[in-house]
């Protein structure tokens, strides 16, 4: 089970969860991704990343890894702080 963050948009794959409202638009995530699975929305006053291709995650957390802003986690790990 997910836990809810109240008013956070997320978006998921099997394997990830982003919190859109953390990112900083760094896109160190989008070039960590070697599957493409992370894309991009680039608007002057609105950017933060976003899945594109969630069936081509495979589950490896490079960009879990990378991002220091923690927008994205393991759903393994949101599973445990529950
Ligand atoms: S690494 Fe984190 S802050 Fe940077 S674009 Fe990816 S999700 Fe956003
Ligand atoms: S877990 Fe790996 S394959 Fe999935 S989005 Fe992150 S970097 Fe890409």
């Amino acid at each position: 089970m997910l836990r809810n963050i109240r008013g956070a948009r997320q978006m998921a794959t099997d394997h990830i969860i982003v919190n859109t409202r953390l990112c900083q638009a760094c896109w160190e995530c989008v070039s960590v991704c070697s599957m493409g699975v992370i894309g991009k929305i680039n608007y002057p006053f609105h950017k933060h990343i976003r899945i594109v291709n969630a069936s081509n995650c495979v589950g490896c957390l490079a960009c879990v890894r990378k991002c220091t802003e923690g927008a994205i986690m393991s759903r393994k790990e949101v599973t445990v702080r529950r």
